[in-house]
This record gives structure tokens, C-alpha cells and sequence, in this order.
């Protein structure tokens, strides 16, 4: 899960990266509203996690523009104790959810995980197409018996291909998704990464596949479709 997270106090902003990223989550942190509207407006983001003041652009509005742009990604607001209105406002502005600050760690997880359920994971965590079974929590692959614990960055290809499923992913998606816009990564790299989750496909005897589009990209198959 690719997690966006715009936040101008640093603190707060690196405890939340840490916790998060402990979790499995891929984030991305940007601590200025117009930094963090260009990030959310690429698309390739599952979940966003917005303060309200913030440097730029405000939360609000940052929600409001991504809203405007047919992104439907579910966005968490972060709202101080003190701004009362801002529930109200959050929720008119195309916002999911909100919490107030201060809050707990389990708290904002719980929010999280409820959220991503819209996004086509499961209650418990896992996400399924096929034979195969994802699970977040443990990192795992699971196909009948057989289970196998995926690399960061195998877990971000397999579940980017699952959420996706029925659509041809291009190389440059997928390096930008598990890589981001700022690395050079040379996109060798995705075919290196797809190889390895192909081998783990075997290694649990999945009948799942990860085609190859001549000239266009990846799907995923299951059976003779
Ligand atoms: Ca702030």
C-alpha cells in the first residue's frame, strides 16, 4: 500500500513514517500543501493522510482539487482539537474520514485499515485474486498450504497488480509505484523484481500468472482467461 502523507510538523511527521512504514506501508512524506498536492494528483498514491494548516495549501483545499480531478483515493484529515469546524468542513471537501489530534497509534491504524477495505483489501488485512492470497500484516503469499514471505518490494508489485487486476500495467507505472518519480531506477530493475515474484508464484504452486503484453505491459491471469 502506497500512502501519502502531507505534514508540516516534522516531529509528528517522522514519528507517523516510522509507525506507518512498520506496518507495511510504502509512505511518502511531503511537509508543504503544494508539494503535497502535486504528489496526490499523480494518482499513484492508495491512501492519503492530510493535515489541515498547512504550509501552501491547506488540507482542505489540497483534498478538494484531488476530488476535482476524479482521483477517488481515501483521504484521512488530520484536524487539530481546537478547529471544531474543520469535521464539517473535511467531510464537505471530499475527505473520508477525520481525527482529531492528538491522537492514538492504534487509532489511526484502525482508521487505516477501515479505509483501505474500500480500496478492494479485505477486513483482515489480505487481498485475493485467483489462487493467491496477500497479507499485509505478515508480508506473506499464500496459495492453499503454501506460504512465502514477499520482499517490500515484491509485496508492492503483486499488490499493485491485484488492485489493478483486469488491467495492463506498464513498466513505467510500476516503477514509478514501487520506485517513485524521484529515483532512477533504470526499469531493468521492474523486470528483475517481476522475475522474483514470479519464482515465489512457483514456489507456493500457484496457477496465477504475470503476463507479459508484448509492447505494452503486465496483467495478471489466473486459469485459461
Ligand atoms: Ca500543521
Amino acid at each position: 500500500m502506497k500512502l501519502l502523507l502531507v505534514e508540516d510538523e516534522m516531529r509528528m511527521a517522522q514519528a507517523l513514517c516510522e509507525i506507518l512504514r512498520q506496518e507495511h506501508y510504502q509512505v511518502d512524506h511531503f511537509g508543504d500543501g503544494c508539494e503535497g498536492l502535486l504528489a496526490a494528483e499523480s494518482g499513484v498514491y492508495d491512501l492519503m493522510i492530510l493535515d489541515v494548516m498547512l504550509p501552501g495549501k491547506n488540507g482542505f483545499e489540497i483534498a478538494r482539487e484531488v476530488r476535482q480531478k476524479g482521483i477517488g483515493t481515501p483521504i484521512l484529515m488530520l484536524t487539530a482539537k481546537s478547529e471544531v469546524d474543520d469535521k464539517v468542513e473535511g467531510l464537505d471537501c471530499g475527505a473520508d474520514d477525520y481525527l482529531t489530534k492528538p491522537f492514538m497509534t492504534k487509532e489511526l491504524l484502525a482508521r487505516l485499515r477501515a479505509l483501505s477495505r474500500r480500496t478492494g483489501s479485505r477486513a483482515d488485512g489480505s487481498l485475493k485474486f485467483g489462487d493467491i492470497s496477500l497479507n499485509r500484516d505478515r508480508a506473506t503469499l499464500t496459495c492453499g498450504e503454501n506460504s512465502v514471505r514477499l520482499g517490500e518490494k515484491e509485496f508492492g508489485i503483486l499488490e499493485y497488480l491485484i488492485v489493478n487486476q483486469g488491467q495492463i500495467l506498464t513498466r513505467e507505472q510500476l516503477a514509478v509505484k514501487i520506485w517513485g518519480y524521484d529515483s532512477d531506477t533504470e526499469y531493468n530493475n521492474v523486470e528483475v523484481y517481476l522475475s522474483f515474484v514470479r519464482k515465489k508464484l512457483r514456489f507456493v504452486r500457484s496457477e496465477t500468472e504475470i503476463k507479459a503484453v508484448r509492447g505494452i505491459g503486465y496483467e495478471l491471469r489466473y486459469g485459461h482467461v
